[in-house]
């Protein structure tokens, strides 16, 4: 890895890319995985590189929502295994939710080389890689309309972090409640997602933890009242507009 000084303004940023990149060396992050991390940094610089006052709504609710989950799964892509391993073990231990690996190009290697990190980082059990218990989503013609029978298929709320347009649409549509960590408010993904939280994922998911935990001792009504409070539509709006305040402010100094 290339020595990345901590003075440098954006040495967080940069670390997070080498990440990605030691990731895709060790074959967990696909080509296009790359491409989407960039997409997601142009929007983090866009926020300011910072969780907004709205991300932290929306995570609250995220952890009501999965609290209140019978069914919870967690699904998992190259990028989430290779930024924040230990985090999303930590947060299905917290959750009682279950993990499975969903890759969108789907790579049986990949697989193997997801479910072993996941394993080095204490997860037990990683579903997603047994040819007998997989089952297809309907309306959905990528390869991961493949799911678990036990896993994402019978789930009620689905947590996808970085997930494409497509299949959050999908999962809607097979009556999922989708929560997805999303840096571009304007993507099909964060506008179709019942809760988006607009920050990255490497920020946002200790937040998630924090108040998971937290919530943890809430009981049914209290945690159904902060789900139904939260308006996904007016939380995106805000991010959107948190960014046309940061490109105001750019504009001024240029
Ligand atoms: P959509 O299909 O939902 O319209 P897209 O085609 O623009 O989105 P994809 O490549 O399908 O983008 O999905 C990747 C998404 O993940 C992008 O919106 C990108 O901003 C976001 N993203 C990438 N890295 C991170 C990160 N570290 N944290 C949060 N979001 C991220
Ligand atoms: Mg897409």
């Amino acid at each position: 890895m290339p020595l990345i000084p901590k003075s440098h303004p954006r040495a967080k940023s940069l670390l997070i890319r080498e990440k990605l990149v030691k990731g895709f060396d060790n074959g967990l992050v696909a080509k296009e995985g790359l491409l989407a991390q960039g997409r997601g940094e142009a929007f983090d610089y866009l926020l300011g590189e910072k969780t907004t006052k709205s991300a932290k709504k929306a995570i609250r609710a995220a952890a009501a929502q999965i609290l209140l989950a019978e069914r919870p799964v967690i699904s998992i892509n190259g990028n989430i295994a290779a930024l924040c391993p230990k985090e999303i073990v930590k947060l299905s231990k917290q959750t009682k939710a279950k993990l499975e690996v969903n890759l969108f190009y789907a790579n049986k290697n990949r697989k193997q080389a997801i479910i072993k990190i996941l394993k080095k980082s204490g997860a037990k059990v990683v579903l997603g890689s047994n040819i007998s218990t997989s089952t297809k989503l309907p309306r959905i013609d990528s390869a991961r309309r493949v799911v678990d029978k036990n896993g994402i298929f019978v789930a009620d709320v689905v947590v996808v972090p970085l997930e494409d347009g497509d299949r959050t649409i999908a999962l809607r549509k097979a009556g999922k409640t989708v929560i997805t960590f999303d840096l571009n408010p304007l993507s099909r993904t964060s506008q179709t997602a019942n809760i988006t939280i607009v920050d990255n994922v490497t920020r946002a998911i200790d937040l998630l933890i924090y108040d998971s935990k937290k919530l943890s001792k809430k009981n049914h009504s209290s945690l159904r009242k902060i789900v139904d409070d939260f308006d996904n539509k007016k939380n995106l709006s805000e991010n959107i507009l948190e960014i046309r305040k940061n490109l105001t402010r750019g504009a001024k100094i240029a």
